[in-house]
């Protein structure tokens, strides 16, 4: 059941005269309580806290300790997907795609993984460039965050390459704060001091006078996985992360702790590749295990890329096979990995929503507000604000990504709603204890958080 605070109808100037009392109330309390943060005053009405690019507002990021902050000084974690081998899934590597991926997905970063060998950089340099340029120029021209990602585990054998590849694409896009250098996707069972450091002191070296501050970050022995080794003997350089690789149904506590260490020893850490199955892209898909390493990565304020943007028969792949190129993908063309991550990208990132004003994409906080009680059992209130009259829908998903009950309206009026919601589904039947996700589509506007039906 719907109840509106606003009243509906011919009540029309009881209704502004209610709604001019709300406004007087609203500035009073914020005369009031200038001093509280801008969170506090959201219920009842949709405050405009944003209008800018998520580049806007962040700008150029460093490293500061272990944690990667904005322009601001504000620790920052930024959450996307990864593109697959350039070389394999150049398909992908467009315009469009990246905005289906910003829009849809909600991801402020995406990382373009060159490939070098098996048919990729090394064979086709123009060709691979190319497709790499295209993502770069339009995660700038959409105001997200990019990753250049040497996609090698045997970087060290083409280091020139490497080093001249590097120097183009900063000579490029130095004066973007978007750029993320990512030098060595996956070094193997390789000595960290011996063969990973010195390769990473020689491209860090080639690019830092050409882009002195962009983040750099730096592979680790072990596809990328040995991050406590590193720790021990870092690299004395500004704005470096070191990468940590994880793949759900194979990497588990072992490695947070390994990663554990390597923050106790003061190193920042970007999971610039994850994935929610075993090691090898595919098997099976743990679900349970991609919950723990969320909360472990969500804890340390780690930023993290899903492999990955492609159609291929294997878990990993986001997307079923023989979808479009542009994005545009139905919801039932995601996988079940696909459905999974992107409702954790939207759920996580979801103080930036995004919407269209005039014809330029803006973020700003609007009015989903955290159910209560939370966790609940059975009952809960979930408590949203329209701000334009017209269709209003909550989707509520369960932690795989299924969705299992909608509320929608289609004539609701602008104004603070609150639904209760007793904990069943579309067809009545009590849903099993666990995480929720409820997500409010209005005008456009998309806004995911997190709630837990507690048995
Ligand atoms: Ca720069």
């Amino acid at each position: 059941m719907i109840i509106s605070t606003n009243t509906k109808g011919k009540e029309n100037f009881k209704y502004e005269i209610i709604f001019l009392l709300f406004q007087i109330f609203f500035i009073i309390i914020f005369c009031v309580s200038s001093t509280y943060p801008a969170g506090h005053n959201r219920q009842g009405r949709n405050i405009l806290v944003n209008d800018s690019t998520f580049i806007e507002k962040h700008g150029q990021l460093r490293v500061e300790g272990t944690n990667i902050v904005d322009k601001n000084g504000t620790p920052l974690s930024l959450r996307g997907m990864s593109f697959f081998w350039s070389q394999w899934m150049g398909r992908f590597y467009n315009y469009n795609c990246v905005k289906w991926l910003r829009d849809n997905f909600k991801c402020t970063v995406l990382r373009a993984a060159m490939g070098v060998e098996s048919g990729g950089y090394l064979q086709y340099p123009d060709i691979e460039m190319n497709k790499i340029k295209t993502v770069i120029d339009a995660c700038i021209d959409l105001g997200i965050y990019v990753i250049i990602d040497w996609h090698d585990d045997n970087a060290q054998n083409y280091l020139p390459q490497s080093i001249d590849f590097f120097k183009k694409i900063a000579a490029l896009y130095k004066d973007h704060p978007n750029v993320i250098y990512e030098i060595y996707n996956e070094p193997q069972q390789v000595s960290w001091t011996n063969v990973v450091k010195p390769y990473a002191k020689a491209v860090i070296e080639s690019i830092r006078p050409i882009d002195p501050n962009n983040i750099i970050v730096v592979g680790t022995p072990t596809w990328s996985q040995d991050v406590d080794t590193a720790s021990r003997n870092p690299l004395n350089y500004e704005n470096i992360a070191y990468t940590l690789h994880f793949y759900a149904a194979t990497h588990k506590q072992a490695l947070r702790n390994k990663a554990i260490t390597a923050l106790n020893n003061g190193i920042a850490l970007f999971v610039t590749e994850w994935g929610t199955c075993e090691a090898t892209g595919t098997g099976f898909l743990d679900s349970a295990e991609v919950e723990l390493w969320m909360n472990f990565m969500e804890s340390n304020k780690l930023s993290w890329c899903n492999w990955s943007i492609a159609d291929k028969v294997e878990t990993s792949a986001a997307l079923k096979p023989n979808v479009s190129s542009d994005g545009g993908w139905p919801d039932t063309s995601l996988t079940i990995s696909g459905s999974l991550v992107r409702g954790l990208i939207r759920l996580y990132n979801d103080t930036i929503n995004t919407g269209i004003r005039g014809n330029k994409e803006i973020y700003f906080n609007f009015g989903l507000n955290q159910n209560y009680p939370n966790p609940f059992n059975p009952e809960t209130t979930i408590e949203y604000t329209v701000s334009k009259p017209g269709i209003s829908k909550i989707k509520i998903y369960d932690i795989t990504g299924k969705l299992v009950y909608t509320i929608e309206e289609n004539n609701i009026q602008k104004g603070t709603y609150r639904y209760q919601w007793n904990g069943l589904n579309s067809s009545g039947a009590k849903l099993a204890s666990g995480t929720y996700i409820y997500e409010l589509e209005t005008d456009g506007y998309r806004q995911a958080k997190k709630m837990i039906l507690l048995k």
